[in-house]
């Protein structure tokens, strides 16, 4: 093999040389470009990873996903003001024959109406939220729509949070469960009424009228048929017995089961009322068509001019206080404002159609509304005030 010449070295190594150079420069230039891509996937993975992390932070208050609050009524001018009923169960210990409980089992009511609706207890949050409400809309609230409220296991709790009020607030029950513990809280609750049903003053008309077990207030014990009546009576006189014990009102309805039982009512009590204590004689009602009764007596619906709000344990409003089985429900108040149910186009809807008689359930077989105008209003001095009166009373 011939040797190479100087000048052939010399053109091969320049050749050599350039060829090292392309590839150095080659090579610079893609890992500048690997470099770039590296920094950049680098900053992206950094940027998900701090955004990945942040949902893992214990979140200030000034970054908390809040879910959004529920809808606040406006305050109400004092003319639109509601009269609200909160129930806090609709469970009852009594199966009174002239109330929808003692049918419930059966397919339909005696009137024709249904009442299947399922048995609850108010929680907390429904309370909160419904007693929020009642600050912005209600000029009275009363506790008890449909069930014995002094059967909720928070009954106490509850009274206890309604202190501070803007509403007048009354509580309805049949006293077969109330306790020293329950009179104490209606005195420190301060409420503007405490309504006790009673129906009668004879044990044997009690316990056909208002049957059901009765708890002692001595021994805490469920006592037997024969004291029922007593039992109940020991209780109002104690509570009535308190100087402090608040305005109250032993009610009598009118009934089929309790004839000729209500002189003897008005006679026995009135000597032990307060001064701003009273006695009020009602009729019995259909309980918007559920209810048969031969002293039941028509009426027009009113429902809307006193302005009624029902609650129900679960939160859902009716504007009817007799339709126990919520058939015209406005919706709840755990989803929308009491302004929005009352006002609204389901309401609207109502209000037009709502009616005795009318082709809608329950008022279809609903033929007296709240007959209040044979109601009778009995204190210390003499009778206070009578039918029509106590709707006016009612209504303003
Ligand atoms: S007519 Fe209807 S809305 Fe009126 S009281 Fe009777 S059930 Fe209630």
């Amino acid at each position: 093999m011939p040797r190479a010449s100087r000048q052939d070295r010399r053109e091969r190594l320049g050749n050599a040389k350039r060829l090292r150079k392309r590839i150095y420069k080659s090579l610079f230039r893609n890992n500048l470009i690997s470099f770039f891509c590296l920094a950049f996937l680098t900053s992206q993975v950094a940027l998900v990873w701090s955004k990945a992390g942040s949902c893992n932070q214990p979140r200030s208050p000034d970054n908390v996903v809040v879910s959004s609050p529920l809808p606040a009524s406006r305050p109400f001018e004092q003319h639109e003001k509601l009269v609200v009923s909160l129930e806090f169960t609709n469970v009852c210990n009594f199966k009174c024959p002239f109330c929808p409980q003692a049918y419930e089992d059966l397919p339909m009511q005696p009137g024709g109406s249904p009442y299947d609706r399922k048995h609850g207890f108010m929680s907390r949050a429904v309370f909160d939220r419904a007693v929020d409400e009642c600050r912005r809309v209600a000029k009275i609230v009363e506790l008890g729509f449909f069930g014995e409220q002094t059967l909720h296991p928070q009954y106490l709790e509850f009274m206890a949070a309604l202190v501070d009020r803007p509403f007048q607030l009354e509580t309805n029950t049949n006293v077969s469960m109330v306790t020293q513990a329950m009179m104490r809280v209606w005195v420190s609750s301060k409420l503007d009424l405490v309504r006790l049903s009673l129906d009668a003053v004879t044990p044997e008309v009690f316990n056909v009228a208002r049957p059901g077990p009765v708890r002692s207030l001595t021994t805490g014990k469920i006592v037997a048929d024969a004291d029922r009546m007593a039992a109940v009576n020991e209780k109002v006189h104690a509570w009535l017995a308190m100087p402090d014990h608040r305005p109250t009102r032993l009610v009598y309805v009118n009934s089929s089961y309790n004839q000729g039982e209500k002189q003897k009512f008005i006679d026995y009590w009135t000597p032990f009322l307060g001064k701003d204590d009273h006695v009020l004689i009602k009729q019995v009602l259909s309980y918007g068509g559920k209810i048969v009764d031969p002293l039941i007596q028509s009426h027009r619906c009113n429902v809307w001019e006193v302005k009624y709000l029902v609650i129900d344990n679960t939160g859902v409003a009716s504007p009817c206080n007799l339709d126990t089985n919520m058939d015209l429900a406005l919706g709840s108040v755990m989803e929308k404002s009491v302004e929005e149910l009352y006002f609204g186009e389901r309401a609207q809807w109502l209000k037009s159609r709502t009616g005795c008689g009318n082709p809608l359930t329950p008022c279809r077989t609903c033929t007296d509304g709240n007959n209040w105008s044979k109601n009778e209003k009995h204190g210390r001095a003499s009778t206070c005030a009578t039918g029509e009166q106590l709707v006016q009373l009612r209504v303003a």
